[in-house]
């Protein structure tokens, strides 16, 4: 409370209060979104520049809403990086909308902690019914579908999603061939797979040395050659090692490089190995029937992730996670303390969405991506996710028409790879241009595009993804791409 006679008596659910500061903060957050263009897209600040602008403590006594709101335009907006700049191009989108923004802000308001069914049953039922419509728009097979032994989880990040999957195969695979086995359980990906899979082999105890990173090439778009992974799983048979898990990508970070699932779905059945598939990012284009094809295969997957926080318009966080034999998430990681023992989840009538992750406590996350979908509409959604596709192929045409740069990789979403071309072969002299250009880009406050190295070439990606991103934006984008770098190329001539 504000400063007066209420001064001591806390009174921190006071609706009249909600109501007023409320629409005050949502005025604020709509002025931000209006204003959002007049920010340096990437924040300029130092390290540690907010340790001289807050005090050392916490305040002894309220203050007031405003005291705060100018604080945040003052001191906080400075060191904020803009994600939804329209001119945020970098890693991936991770979009925000009114209606994600409206679930969250619903979730928030009831304060509920959903980690068993009875500790809101709305809140595990609305979730597996969400999760089946959306597997149902990326036509994935029935097996995902909550009715039979399959379903679909909200986790926090594709890096939970992965190392749930991960921990549920090792102890399947535990359980058949012995606890010792552990030394024995070999997983494989590819050289272009995102680095969480690295993490969950480290969280779950798989030794590096049994992680097989697969080499890719340009030539086939660095995708994972199935026969390299046929090879390399039949010398770890003869070795007496168990080949257990295997990571595809549909749609990677470094290029939106996609494997082909077909052929590896074959290998991972043939070997009796877990066969998961990232599409963090691509996933949500598999709406659309024209981009269904790039999960072809998933038939044969036995989990898939798709991040609705990237470019579904759900706000951070989402991740869709789909299995299709819950019982082995639960089997590795349901406990059953009696402090949280009810008569629904005793007669094992209801789903128990603690049992399907890493943290006890959860929140309602279903609320924003069933808003989403309802406020929206898939159809609306589909269009959303072409249109971003066709700004990107227009990105992809400027930057081809442009003898100083060329394109790296084919563009298949809407991610488009370039850099300056080199001059005269010097690799390692364009790689310290492209560096240079990335950096003037970024230091200028007008655009954020990220790098990534292919084949050690050094890559600038444009991602285009953000919900507030027209054509005008990405033409004015490569304008000054290619202003900074005809400025860079000019300075070294003289
Ligand atoms: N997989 C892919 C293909 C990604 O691009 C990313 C992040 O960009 C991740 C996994 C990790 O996502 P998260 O931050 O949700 O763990």
């Amino acid at each position: 409370m504000e400063n007066g006679s209420s001064r001591n008596v806390l009174k921190p659910m006071d609706s009249e209060q909600l109501r007023e500061y409320g629409h005050r903060m949502v005025d604020f957050i709509a002025d931000y979104y209006k204003t959002i263009e007049n920010f340096p897209v990437l924040s300029q600040v130092q390290p540690g520049y907010l340790h001289n602008l807050l005090p050392d403590s916490a305040p002894d006594h309220p203050e007031t809403l405003e005291q705060v709101l100018d604080d945040v335009k003052a001191k906080i907006l400075p060191g904020v990086t803009h994600w939804q700049s329209p001119s945020f191009f970098a890693y991936y989108p991770s979009n925000s909308s009114v209606a994600g923004f409206l679930g969250e802000m619903l979730s928030a308001g009831l304060g509920i902690v959903g980690f068993s069914w009875i500790t809101s049953p709305a809140a595990t039922e609305l979730e597996m019914i969400v999760l089946d419509w959306l597997a149902k728009l990326l036509n994935l097979p029935e097996q995902f579908l909550s009715k039979g032994n399959g379903g679909g989880v909200i986790q926090g990040s594709a890096s939970e999603a992965l190392l749930v999957v991960l921990i549920a195969a090792r102890d399947k695979f535990l359980r058949r061939f012995g606890k010792n086995s552990v030394e024995k359980l070999v997983v494989y990906s590819s050289d272009q797979t995102h680095s969480s899979l690295q993490k969950a082999c480290q969280i779950s105890g798989i030794h590096p040395e049994n992680c097989r990173v697969l080499k890719t090439f340009s030539s086939t778009n660095y995708a994972l050659p199935p026969e390299l992974l046929q090879e390399t799983i039949s010398r770890d048979l003869e070795a007496g090692l168990i080949p257990f898990f295997l990571c595809a990508n549909v749609g990677t970070t470094s290029s939106t490089a996609v494997d082909p699932l077909a052929a590896l779905g074959k290998i991972a059945k043939r070997n009796e190995m877990w066969f998961h598939i990232d599409a963090a990012y691509a996933g949500s284009a598999c709406i659309c029937p024209e981009y269904r094809q790039y999960i072809d295969g998933v038939e044969s997957a036995d989990s898939f992730n798709m991040n609705a926080h990237k470019w579904f318009l759900t706000n951070f966080d989402c991740s869709l996670l789909w299995v299709k034999d819950k019982y082995a998430l639960t089997e590795a990681l349901s406990t059953n303390p009696e402090y949280l023992k009810n008569k629904a989840s005793q007669a094992n009538l209801v789903v128990d969405y603690k049992d399907w992750q890493i943290p006890l406590g959860r929140r309602f996350r279903s609320l924003k991506l069933w808003m989403v979908l309802r406020l929206y509409g898939s159809e609306t959604l589909k269009s959303y996710i072409r249109n971003h596709i066709k700004l990107a192929k227009d990105f992809e045409r400027l930057v081809s028409q442009d003898p100083n740069f060329e394109i790296v990789t084919p563009r298949i979403f809407s991610l488009v790879c370039f850099r300056i071309v080199p001059s005269k072969n010097d690799e390692k002299k364009c790689n310290n241009q492209n560096r240079n250009l990335l950096d003037a880009v970024n230091s200028s406050g007008k655009l954020f595009i990220t790098h990534t190295a292919l084949s050690g070439k050094i890559v600038l990606r444009c991602a285009i993804g953000a919900p507030l991103t027209e054509e005008k934006h990405v033409k004015e984008a490569w304008k000054v791409i290619q202003e900074e770098a005809s400025y860079l190329l000019r300075k070294e001539k003289t």
